[in-house]
């Protein structure tokens, strides 16, 4: 048996013996053609953001705001593919892969065709849980990256450049997080 499978087997055994499932099955999480990793809301994102708001104050949420804009924009490219050989409206396809990966659920509100405004609440966002587990309550909204991944798949539908702001949030203590985005 080589190194690898010799490690992977005790690791398997190992977990065999702490929890009744591996939900890992191979350990290596493998959805729709794409590698996955799990991490804990009690610890992800809620850690990362912390820090970078104690670095750099608000210079922090933008980061993860701006990162969450990339993957916004991927995630278009890679579903509207899907979307069309589906026949399946782009929305509809995002909120579903968005509450199979436990992202949050999301519904479009609002929807600004020809670059008009959108509204779009997600219930129980995991960025928000994130921050429950941790504070119970903050003073502002806490979902930066997912405003940023919503802004990035706004943008690529209307091919115009949009403003995103969280005017509710969940962390904050309303009922869901609504994300306001508005053509500049
Ligand atoms: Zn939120």
């Amino acid at each position: 048996m080589s190194e690898e499978k010799e490690i992977e087997e005790k690791a398997r055994d190992l977990m065999k013996k702490i929890t009744s499932k591996n939900p890992c099955g191979s350990g290596e999480i493998d959805l729709m053609g794409r590698r996955y990793v799990l991490l804990s809301t009690e610890y992800f994102p809620y850690e990362l953001t912390k820090d970078l708001e104690e670095i750099f104050g608000t210079a922090g949420d933008a980061v993860l705001y701006k990162g969450g804009e990339r993957v916004g924009r991927d995630l278009y490219g890679h579903y509207i593919h899907l979307a069309r050989e589906y026949g399946i409206e782009i929305w509809d396809i995002i909120s579903a892969v968005g509450w199979y990966f436990g992202w949050g659920l999301g519904e479009v509100i609002e929807r600004g065709h020809n670059n008009g405004k959108y509204v779009i609440r997600v219930y129980n966002s995991f960025e928000s849980e994130s921050f429950i587990d941790r504070e119970k309550k903050v003073k502002k909204p806490v979902c930066h990256f997912m405003k940023g991944v919503l802004n990035g798949i706004v943008e690529s539908i209307e091919v115009v450049k949009y403003k995103a702001e969280e005017t509710k949030c969940r962390a904050k203590g309303d009922e869901y997080c609504e994300f306001v985005f508005t053509p500049l």
